[in-house]
């Protein structure tokens, strides 16, 4: 049967079986026939930006366990909008110094933490402190220690810490997946991927290293590593990189361009790429014994679909992968169990973005345990 016209029924069920034989897929499939919820857990978003404002709170009015109740916002502004617009009582809302008073808020269960990179560390470990739950953007933070930072402090404070890979919940992606755990065609040995736009705004916190940590390797080239990972299953033990910077006034503190590879214990290879100049990349493509199969684009927030060697498509309906993330979440705070993205999942890709800027630098391979 076509992937095309596989129902997502079918879909959840196939990889519920896969699950069964397959950790790691297992790992990334969507829970299926969640139980309605007693309660809906009390979202706070922490930053109101772009991406909190078009993809996070209008996917939070379409989640099954989730809610929006509360906002931390530095521009009181934007509160009174929220406020209107969400219908968010004054009480639930704060800036980023009292955060700390949201302990005795019984309205706020988990706060989602939106903010530039190089703040994530603070105000994860500021939310935690308060006693609630942490949902937190990629990439995890600017260093391995500020991530093992968000880590052992959510730990501390016996909450949970999940990193916003919206892609571990996107049916094409996990699909993917499927089709190299199961070896559908044969042992995957090469894995290509790259994500990139064209940089505008040469004001923003992207380019700034302090916020942002690095350019696009960071921001949507982490896209591209998630998938080497995920699609060979193994963790890379040695990468080499190599960066551009055509535009030097603009790039001042960031890369421009980078293209990384990475070599697998297997021995499978991945050669990926990000960029800040160009529009257009936004891809993975897999090469194994007896085929390939691909996305184009794979990363985006929608309408993600491939094809493989054997003519056959990957195409599934559309899901709002930031209500699946949360709404994930939500159950494994309901429920107690472990969230399949965690903060340590996080530090695994902050430690190889870290080994690969090394690779950069030095031009010399680098090695990781
Ligand atoms: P943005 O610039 O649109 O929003 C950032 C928000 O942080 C703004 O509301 C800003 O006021 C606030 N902020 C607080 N302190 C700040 C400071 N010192 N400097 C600058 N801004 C400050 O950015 P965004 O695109 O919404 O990205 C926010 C986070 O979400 C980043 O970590 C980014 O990587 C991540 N993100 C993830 C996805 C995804 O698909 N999962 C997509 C876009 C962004």
């Amino acid at each position: 049967m076509s992937t095309q016209f596989q129902s997502r029924r079918d879909f959840i069920k196939t990889s519920a079986l896969a699950a069964a034989s397959a950790p790691f897929l297992g790992a990334l499939a969507p829970r299926a026939f969640a139980a309605e919820p007693e309660r809906k857990l009390g979202f706070a978003l922490a930053g109101l930006g772009s991406l909190s404002t078009h993809q996070i709170a209008p996917a939070l009015q379409s989640t099954k366990f989730c809610k929006l109740t509360g906002i931390i916002t530095g521009h009181p502004a934007k509160a009174e909008r929220w406020k209107t617009q969400y219908n968010i009582p004054d009480k639930n809302i704060y800036n980023y110094d009292n955060m700390e008073k949201m302990a005795d808020n019984l309205d706020i269960d988990v706060v989602y933490v939106v903010t530039p990179n190089g703040l994530h560390a603070e105000h994860t470990i500021k939310a935690a402190k308060a006693g609630k739950h942490v949902l937190c953007e990629k990439p995890m933070e600017v260093s391995v220690e500020r991530s093992q930072q968000m880590i052992d402090a959510c730990k501390k404070a016996g909450k949970q810490l999940a990193i916003g890979y919206r892609l571990h919940f996107d049916p094409p992606n996990l699909e993917c997946v499927r089709l190299a755990r199961e070896k559908t065609f044969g042992a995957v040995r090469l894995i290509e991927g790259g994500y990139g736009f064209s940089m505008g705004d040469p004001t923003q916190w992207r380019l700034n290293k302090e916020l942002a940590g690095g350019g696009p390797l960071m921001d949507v080239g982490i896209y591209a590593l998630q998938a080497s990972r995920y699609l060979s299953g193994e963790e890379p033990v040695e990468v080499s990189a190599i960066t551009t910077v055509t535009d030097p006034v603009k790039f001042k503190e960031v890369e421009e361009s980078i293209v990384w590879q990475a070599k697998f214990p297997s021995g499978v290879l991945a050669q990926c790429s990000a960029t800040y100049k160009v529009s257009g990349t936004n891809f993975f493509r897999v090469h194994a014994d007896r085929g390939w199969f691909e996305l184009n684009p794979a990363y985006s927030y929608n309408g993600i679909h491939g094809r493989r060697s054997d003519g056959q498509t990957i195409q599934f309906p559309d899901i709002d992968q930031f209500a699946a993330e949360m709404d994930d979440f939500a159950q494994c705070i309901l429920e107690n169990r472990p969230t399949k993205v965690p903060g340590e999942e996080g530090l695994r890709d902050v430690k190889i973005m870290m080994a690969i800027y090394k690779a950069a630098r030095s031009g010399k391979t680098v090695e990781l345990s």
